[in-house]
C-alpha cells in the first residue's frame, strides 16, 4: 500500500488527458506526489500501461490527418489564443509548478513566462515554414522545398521544468502540424494536465495534444510503437541516452537531451561582485535542481581566495524556505531520495579530500521539518578526479577548482564529459572571444550565468549532454518537427 492510500482522505487522483478529456487511470498502478516543501504526500499518479500508451497514440494518430491539414496561419491564430489563456492562468499554473517541485514562486513565474515565449514564437509559424522557390532552374523548370510535418510526435519531461520543457516539445510538434503524446515527469505531473486543457479551450482540435502519466513502462511502449515517428527527451543522461539509442533502433528521429555539469569561470580581471551574484544565484537558485545551474566555479589565477572569503558568507546566509513564502532563495529538493543522493555528494566530496567550506547537511526549516531541504554547500580545492567534480549533482552544491591561467581553465571545461552551459566573467574583449569560440558547451554566457536562450534561439549542449542532431525550440525545432522535401516542375507551354 503507498503512502498515498494510507493518506487516501487527503489524497487527489490525478488523470491522463486523452483525446480532449480527462481519462482515469486503468492499469492499477499509481506513483505518489509530494508536497516537497512538508514532505506530505498531496496526489497520486496513474502509471500507464501499453494498452492505455496505445489508446494515446491512436487519438494523436486519428487528430493527424486534419490538423496536418490545417493552414498555418490558422495554427498560429490558435496560438495566439492559447497564448492569452496562459498570460490569464499565469498565476495558477506558477502556483502548480511550485506545489509539487517546490521551486519558489517567483522562480516558478519566470518558467511560466518562458513557456509563454515558445508560445509567441510559435505563433510566427506560417514564416518560419516559409521555403525557398528558385525559378527556372533549368529550361522551364522551376525547384522548391516543403517542410511537411511528421505525424504522431511523443516528448518524456523532467521533474524540473513542468512547463517550459513539454512547451519546448508539444508547441513546437504541433504548430508545425504534428499531433502529439507528452509523458511528463511523475513527480510533477499537474502542470502538463492543465496546458492541455487550455489547449483545447484555444480551440486546438481534441487529440492534437495528449498526456499520459508513468514510468519506463509507458516510455518504453511510447518509443517502440509503430505509429510514432519522433521522439523528444529532456531527462538525465543515462536516461537520455537509452531513449535515444531505443528510439533510434525502432526507426524514430530523436532529440535526447541530458544532464548538466555547467562551468563558470572566473578571470582575475573579473568584477568579482558581479561573479559572486552571479555564482549565488545560479548554484544555488532552484536549490540547484536546473540544467542551466553552475556548479562548478573555475577561479583563475591569483582570485580565487577573494572568491572564497565573497561566497561563504553568502552561501551561509541562503534564505531557505517553503515556495509560496515571500523573499527566499531557495525551497526544497524535489524528493527525500534526491536529497539523500546530494548529502551523499557532499560526503563523497569530504571523503576524497576537498575542503568543504559551507556545510548545508543536516539542515531544517522551522514548521517544514518534515521537508525535503537542504542548505547550501560550498567546497573549495576540488579536483578533477572527486566524484563531485565529475557527476552532475543536481543539487546547492557549488565546487570551486583553482586553475593558474585561462588556456587551463579552457582544458579542464573541455575535457568533463557534459557539455551543457559555461560562462566566462571577464573584463577583456579578447578573453571573452577567445573562450567563447574555443570552448565546448552548446551555450556560453560572457558576464552572465545560465546563458538560456531566449525562444527564437535554440537550446540544447554538446558532448554527453545532447543526443541528436538538433537543438530545443527555435529554428531547430521547426526543422526538428518537419520533413525536408524537394519539388521540381515542369508544365508544357
Ligand atoms: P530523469 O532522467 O530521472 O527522468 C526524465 C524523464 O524520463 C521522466 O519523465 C522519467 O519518468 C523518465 N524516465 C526515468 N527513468 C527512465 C527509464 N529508465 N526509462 C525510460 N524513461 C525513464 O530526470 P529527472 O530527475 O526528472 O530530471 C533531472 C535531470 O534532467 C537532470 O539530469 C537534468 O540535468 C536533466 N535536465 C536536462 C535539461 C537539458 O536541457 N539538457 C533540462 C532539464 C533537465
Amino acid at each position: 500500500m503507498s503512502e498515498a492510500e494510507r493518506d487516501g482522505a487527503r489524497v487527489r487522483e490525478l488523470n491522463h488527458f486523452i483525446d480532449g478529456q480527462r481519462v482515469a487511470g486503468a492499469s492499477g498502478f499509481f506513483g505518489d506526489v509530494f508536497d516537497p516543501t512538508q514532505g506530505s504526500v498531496t496526489a497520486r499518479v496513474p502509471f500507464a500501461n501499453a494498452a492505455e500508451v496505445g489508446v494515446a497514440i491512436a487519438a494523436a494518430r486519428a487528430a493527424f490527418p486534419a490538423w496536418s491539414e490545417t493552414a498555418p496561419l490558422h495554427r498560429a491564430r490558435l496560438m495566439f489564443k492559447f497564448k492569452r489563456l496562459l498570460d490569464e492562468h499565469y498565476d495558477e499554473l506558477a502556483e502548480l509548478i511550485t506545489r509539487e517541485n517546490g521551486k519558489l514562486f517567483s522562480d516558478a513565474k519566470g518558467e511560466v513566462l518562458r513557456g509563454i515565449e515558445i508560445v509567441e514564437f510559435a505563433c510566427g509559424i506560417p514564416n518560419l515554414l516559409k521555403t525557398d522557390f528558385t525559378d527556372q532552374v533549368s529550361s522551364g523548370i522551376d525547384a522548391w522545398n516543403l517542410r511537411q510535418p511528421l505525424g504522431v510526435a511523443v516528448g518524456v519531461t523532467p521533474f524540473n521544468f513542468p512547463m517550459v520543457v513539454p512547451c519546448w516539445m508539444f508547441v513546437m510538434a504541433a504548430v508545425c502540424g504534428n499531433t502529439f503524446v507528452l509523458k511528463p515527469s511523475e513527480r510533477t505531473p499537474s502542470a502538463s494536465i492543465r496546458l492541455a486543457e487550455l489547449f483545447i479551450e484555444a480551440g486546438v482540435p481534441k487529440g492534437v495534444f495528449n498526456v499520459v502519466h508513468g514510468d519506463k513502462v509507458a516510455v518504453d511502449a511510447l518509443i517502440e510503437h509503430p505509429d510514432v515517428a519522433a521522439v523528444s527527451v529532456v531527462g538525465s543522461t543515462p536516461v537520455a541516452e537509452y531513449i535515444y539509442s531505443e528510439s533510434a533502433k525502432h526507426g524514430k528521429r530523436v532529440q535526447a537531451l541530458g544532464s548538466a555539469k555547467n562551468h563558470l569561470v572566473v578571470m582575475p580581471d573579473a568584477n568579482l561582485d558581479q561573479a559572486v551574484d552571479a555564482l549565488i544565484a545560479s548554484a544555488y537558485g532552484s536549490a540547484g535542481e536546473r540544467c542551466m545551474a553552475t556548479s562548478v566555479a573555475v577561479a583563475v589565477g591569483r582570485i580565487a581566495d577573494e572568491l572564497i572569503e565573497r561566497l561563504a558568507p553568502r552561501v551561509r546566509s541562503l534564505r531557505i524556505g517553503g515556495g509560496m513564502e515571500p523573499d527566499l532563495d531557495m525551497g526544497p529538493l524535489i524528493t527525500a531520495a534526491h536529497r539523500t543522493k546530494v548529502s551523499g555528494y557532499i560526503d563523497a566530496g569530504v571523503a576524497a579530500g576537498a575542503k568543504l567550506v559551507v556545510d548545508g547537511r543536516g539542515y531544517t526549516v522551522p514548521r517544514h521539518e518534515a521537508g525535503f531541504f537542504l542548505g547550501g554547500s560550498l567546497f573549495d580545492d576540488v579536483s578533477r578526479d572527486m566524484s563531485i567534480y565529475r557527476e552532475e549533482i543536481f543539487g546547492p552544491v557549488l565546487s570551486v577548482v583553482r586553475v593558474p591561467d585561462l588556456a587551463s581553465a579552457i582544458a579542464l571545461v573541455n575535457a568533463h564529459e557534459l557539455g551543457n552551459c559555461v560562462s566566462v566573467f571577464t573584463s577583456d574583449g579578447g578573453t571573452a572571444r577567445a573562450f567563447s569560440r574555443q570552448i565546448k558547451a552548446g551555450m556560453v554566457g560572457i558576464n552572465l550565468p545560465s546563458p538560456v536562450p531566449v525562444a527564437w534561439h535554440s537550446f540544447g549542449g554538446w558532448k554527453r549532454s545532447l543526443f541528436g542532431d538538433h537543438h530545443a525550440y527555435g529554428q531547430e525545432s521547426v526543422r526538428f518537427y518537419t520533413r525536408y522535401k524537394s519539388v521540381m516542375q515542369r508544365w508544357p507551354n
